[in-house]
């Protein structure tokens, strides 16, 4: 049982350690997305639908906000007011 409860361990630290990989390569090539309100730029990321979820890796580096706009539209901003300024 000791065993397993390291193996899984491992094997826990491999997708923490892929996992940051492909946040960081996303996070230079990724497609960027802009505040809606300001424009400056959220996060860079590769929209993915898996299963009924529309997945953005690298939206988890920045404090977004995301609404629909139009039934086929998704818009981003800024969370804090402060950060949306100029
Ligand atoms: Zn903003």
């Amino acid at each position: 049982m000791a065993q397993g409860g390291a193996a899984a361990q491992r094997t826990e630290r491999w997708r923490g350690a892929v996992k940051r990989a492909v946040t960081a390569v996303v996070a230079v090539t990724g497609r960027p997305l802009q505040c809606e309100m300001c424009g400056k730029q959220l996060f860079r990321s590769y929209p993915f639908v898996w299963r009924g979820r529309l997945k953005l890796r690298g939206a988890e580096v920045a404090e977004v906000r995301a609404d629909w706009d139009k039934n086929d539209r998704l818009t981003f901003r800024h969370v804090e007011a402060e950060k949306c300024r100029g």
